[in-house]
């Protein structure tokens, strides 16, 4: 984390930068968290203040109905309450980040079952030397993994729902559920998108938008490769990260 918050008098003066911050450049206010003597914290920074720019990220194939933006902060100045009371170091931005990607979980396996039913009615209705291409074994076999993987994503999720209710879920086991159900979303993207052909690459369907959709999940909420470390670490006791 490059970007410092630094006393002066009662004032705090902020300075950095951030890349791929979702609506940043269609926020009133931005939640920033940088480096401080204290450690990290918290700040509200309402972005007409000066020294703020959020610039538009353009050219985007992935997310594209939201707007993403870098935000940078060049001697912002904010006042001494702007700073988010009782939350020093990571703990804050972390448990922000476990309540998002808890949420990803869910999101996955819908985009995912969009793909699979659009692809079990395609195949349903697509006639190929006069019968239906789900009558073809190859295709059955795809619907039927992509019908367990789905099944599986959401059984996966429902369990990681119900140790959160009774206050058992660590980030170790939301990192298990974001980093499975998003792989398998994208795989049961990609297979439904086969089944459909060419008209699997059409906007007329939803799944290649689910697919270029699901690659920024993939990245964003802690990479696939991020995930893999903390579950590496949660099941061998060392830390891979550096
Ligand atoms: C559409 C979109 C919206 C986003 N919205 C937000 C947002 O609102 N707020 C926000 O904070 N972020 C947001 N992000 C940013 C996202 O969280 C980052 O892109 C992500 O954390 C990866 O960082 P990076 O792009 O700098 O990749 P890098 O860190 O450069 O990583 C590149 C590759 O190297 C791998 N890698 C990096 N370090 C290691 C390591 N130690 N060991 C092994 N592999 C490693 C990564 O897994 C990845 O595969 C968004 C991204 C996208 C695409």
């Amino acid at each position: 984390m490059r970007t410092r918050a630094r006393r002066d008098g009662d004032d705090w003066i902020v300075n950095g930068s951030k890349m791929w911050i979702t609506s940043g450049n269609i926020a009133d206010v931005a939640v920033v968290w940088a480096q401080t003597d204290d450690g990290v914290r918290g700040f509200i920074v309402p972005t007409d203040t000066k020294g703020f720019t959020a610039n538009e990220i353009e050219h985007k194939l992935s997310l594209r109905a939201s707007v993403t933006s870098e935000l940078v902060l060049d001697d912002v100045r904010l006042p001494a309450d702007a700073i988010l009371p009782n939350v020093v170091g990571l703990k804050g931005p972390l448990s922000c980040l476990n309540e998002a990607r808890f949420g990803i979980l869910f999101g996955a396996v819908g985009a995912a079952r969009a793909c699979y039913e659009a692809a079990l009615s395609y195949a349903g209705e697509r006639v190929q030397f006069d019968v239906p291409i789900a009558s073809f074994q190859l295709i059955q076999r795809q619907l039927v993994e992509m019908m367990v993987a789905v099944n599986r994503g959401m059984l996966t999720s429902i369990h990681l729902g119900r140790m959160r209710d009774a206050g058992t879920l660590g980030s170790e086991h939301i990192s298990f559920g974001k980093m499975d159900n998003v792989r398998m979303a994208l795989e049961v993207a990609r297979t439904a998108r086969s089944v459909l052909g060419a008209n699997g690459i059409t906007l007329e369907y939803p799944v290649i938008r689910h697919m270029n959709n699901l690659e920024s999940v993939y990245t964003y909420e802690g990479t696939n490769e991020i995930h893999t470390l903390i579950l590496g670490q949660a099941i061998t006791g060392l830390n891979a990260f550096s």
